[in-house]
């Protein structure tokens, strides 16, 4: 027999719980963006037919430079002794989602670099960056996705020298490892580093404190700037400077994640709890 207050917590349940999961990730394929200098990518079918056992068959086999597409850079990219891929700590590789748009600006200054400003007004928005944070630049890149030539925003892809996209200050980035606990930081272009960079200062800060990069992740639009949480899936791969990675979010559309929408839904579980409580013992 089904009580009233039964139902209620299964009415709680099911409104307070609406996970989504999010893919930011760009399809490995031909089109896979990578800097140049680097081998294409390549993938080859082995086998792709019906058997004499009666089954269909299909094996493939890839191959792909680290650093491309939506793929990590492990600290040992840009400082020596740093951890390669197969040494991240898997803690390292999830955290609390820390979005900070910089559209309007980057739309205007293809240069742009994130600052401790951009830092300051997304924790004035949402509170304190949580340890662990992924915190990722959404510049609205992910939409040029794989247009090279719009992606490097030039008409020469193979010369570095006339990149122009967004990415973070090294003072942003200094003083994230320095003010706060953050696993990853990462980007919605090809490079942690904006374009124009030629000695690459803010590879070398996230190396130097074992901060994990992240780069061409796609989709930013998708989640919410606070609340998701975010996964890092790289490939284990022994010795690598970086590698290929699925990373997603998972958000709960529910979740209440400022100071005064945490305690808004806190005192509601409490009301919620509390009628459900009076209910059941009036049925009894
Ligand atoms: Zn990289």
């Amino acid at each position: 027999m089904m009580f009233p207050w039964m139902l209620l917590s299964l009415c709680f349940l099911t409104t307070c719980s609406s996970l989504r999961i999010v893919d930011l990730t760009h399809e490995q394929n031909h089109a896979t963006i990578y800097w140049p200098g680097n081998p294409a990518y390549n993938f080859t079918i082995l086998y792709r037919n019906g058997t004499n056992g009666g089954y269909w068959y299909e094996s493939n086999s890839f191959a792909t430079a680290e650093h491309g597409g939506t793929h990590v850079d492990s600290p040992a990219h840009f400082y020596q002794g740093g951890w390669r891929t197969q040494q991240i700590p898997m803690e390292k590789l999830v955290g609390k989602g820390v979005i900070v748009n910089v559209q309007a600006k980057a739309s205007i200054n293809h240069d742009y670099q994130v600052t401790v400003q951009d830092l300051t007004d997304w924790e004035n928005s949402y509170g304190l960056i949580p340890d662990g944070a992924v915190v990722l630049m959404n510049s609205g890149w992910s939409d040029k996705y794989p247009d090279k030539n719009a992606v490097f925003n030039t008409t020469t892809p193979n010369d570095p020298s006339t990149f122009h996209f967004p990415g973070w200050h090294e003072d942003a980035v200094t003083w994230l490892s320095k003010n706060r606990k953050v696993n990853v930081i990462g980007v919605d272009t090809p490079s942690t580093d904006y374009g124009q960079s030629t000695t690459f200062p803010t590879h070398v800060v996230l190396g130097k404190n074992n901060i994990i990069g992240v780069e061409n992740v796609g989709f930013l639009d998708s989640i919410p700037e606070s609340g998701s949480t975010i996964f890092v899936a790289v490939v284990k791969l022994s010795d690598g400077s970086g590698g290929p990675a699925r990373v997603f979010a998972m958000v709960d559309d529910n979740q209440c994640t400022s100071g005064s929408d945490a305690h808004f839904c806190h005192v509601n579980l409490h009301v919620l709890v509390s009628i459900s409580l009076i209910v059941g013992l009036l049925t009894l």
